[in-house]
Parts: structure tokens; sequence; C-alpha cells
């Protein structure tokens, strides 16, 4: 059994999105191994200036119109499962938050009429100001030319105050992987600390709940975020609620190193945790 009865950041392979397993048997898994809730929150990464990648990555869309469709589909598929299941089901989505008026502006529309239990902010795009340029962290090894490297390092300080962007955007449960691009060698070194103190104030003063994503444990042996910013956050028993997440893309991911994650919450006396009745409809 888990101490924390449910796992809320849990992807699948529904229509096109990057889960390898079905909706189906991401819930019999975490049902199986005794969690009382699963939180299936799918990317929703949908922006105008896409256009270049839809044809690599088909969960991507930059016409609005079709992404509301697939959402409100994939919506659907939950809500005919539920009654198969014991285990509650909550259902979300990972969005990328941008800050372009024209992405905002179908955002706000968009969310007022799908009919989700939360939204959860996950961060994997380098953009530029206007977000004329947008590219997934993951496909940068595609781009050529490569951007150079005083380029990548206002795209990486770009991607940190996005990330406080989103926090202070008020609509997200909570915050996921605050450090993802530290997995790509991105913003790893000291001189992005002030940057990831930004992050952590605008947690503390929004009062903003954020995950321990336990992927990082089997990508680089540590929690993302690092191990330090949850240190810095923990103060007091902690400053905001924290929530475990495994980021599950595959049904052995479920609940993966919950109780390592729970052992370095419990050293830190880290006891403002997360609960069910913080997950917020946005709008
Ligand atoms: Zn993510
Ligand atoms: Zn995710």
């Amino acid at each position: 059994m888990f101490k924390q009865p449910f796992t809320l950041h849990t992807h699948n392979n529904e229509l096109h999105f990057d889960g390898r397993y079905s909706a189906r048997e991401m819930i019999k898994t975490a049902q199986d191994l005794g969690f009382e809730t699963i939180g299936v929150t799918n990317h929703m990464i949908f922006h105008h200036s896409l256009t270049p990648y839809l044809e690599r990555e088909p969960m991507f869309f930059d016409d609005y119109n079709k992404a509301e469709a697939a959402y409100m589909k994939h919506i659907e598929i939950l809500e005919n499962l539920k009654s198969e299941f014991k285990i509650n089901i909550k259902i979300g989505f990972e969005v990328d938050f941008f800050q372009a008026k024209h992405w905002q502006k179908h955002f706000e529309k968009m969310i007022t009429r799908l009919p989700v239990d939360y939204l959860l902010s996950g961060s994997h795009f380098l953009k530029n100001k206007d977000e004329s340029f947008v590219c997934n962290i993951f496909h940068l090894k595609h781009l050529d030319p490569k951007p150079d490297e005083e380029t990548m390092r206002k795209l990486t300080i770009n991607h940190f105050k996005n990330i406080v962007a989103a926090i202070k955007s008020g609509y997200f449960s909570f915050i996921a992987h605050l450090d993802y691009c530290t997995i790509f060698g991105l913003g790893n070194d000291e001189s992005y600390d002030e940057y990831k103190y930004e992050i952590l104030d605008a947690l503390k003063k929004t009062h903003t709940p954020f995950e321990i994503n336990t992927g990082g444990y089997d990508r680089l042996n540590r929690p993302h975020p690092d191990t330090w910013m949850i240190k810095e956050m923990a103060k007091d028993g902690g400053l905001v609620p924290i929530v475990i997440s495994d980021d599950a893309h595959y049904i052995e991911h479920i609940g993966r190193h919950f109780d390592t994650a729970e052992q370095l919450l419990s050293d830190l006396n880290y006891t403002n945790r997360f609960t069910l009745d913080m997950l917020k409809k946005p709008a």
C-alpha cells in the first residue's frame, strides 16, 4: 500500500497521446497496486507556432478546434471507463502554458468548456519572447541549424520564466517537474539558480502546490525538482503542499519510487502534503 493513496500525473496512448499503454491498462494497474484514485493527465499542447512539428508529433495541435475536439473525445473515453473500475478516476490534462495573447484567449475559452477535474502545468518547451518560435526540448536535436550558446541561454532563462508565469496564472492544481529541462542538460549549472529561486518564490507567494516527480530517480538518480529545491521548500514543515507523482507513461511506472520520495519527505520533515480536495477545476 502507498502512504499517498493517489497518483495524479499519468499518461496513456489513447488517440495520439504519448503513453505506451491504454487508459484501461493504466487504470487497472493503479487499481491492482492499491491506489484509491488515479488522475489521468495526457498532454494538452496546442499553439499556432507548432505547425512545423505536427508530422513528428501527432498529439500537437496548431488548430484550436481540432485540439478541443480531441480533448473532448479523450474525456469521453475516460468517462466511459469509470463504470468498469472501483478506483476513483480523476480527469485532467498536463498543460504546456504559453503567454501569447492568441493562445491565452483560446485556452481561456477551452477550459470553460472542457469538463475536467483539474489541470497541472508541465513545461516542455523553449520559445522566444513573441512565441513565433517554439520547440519542445525533446525535439531540439532535430533543429537545423542549432541555436548558438548565447541563444540557448536566453531560451533556457525564458523557459524558467514561463514556469513562473504558469504558477502565477492560477489555473493549475499543481506544477509538474520544475526542472524538466535539466534532463536534457539545460539549465544545470549554478548560473541558473537565480531563475530557479524565482520559481520557488512564485510557489511560496501564490501557495501553489508542486510535485516531486519520481521519474528523475530513473533518469538522473534524483527527483525533479532537484533535492536542494525540495529542501528549500521544506522549511517549517513545507511552505506549500507537495504531491508525489510518477508521471507514468508505462504501467511499470505507476507508483515507481514512491517509497524513496516518501523517505525523502520524511527526512526533510516535509509534512504539508497535497490532498485530493486541492484539485481544482480551472476557470
Ligand atoms: Zn511533463
Ligand atoms: Zn507528464
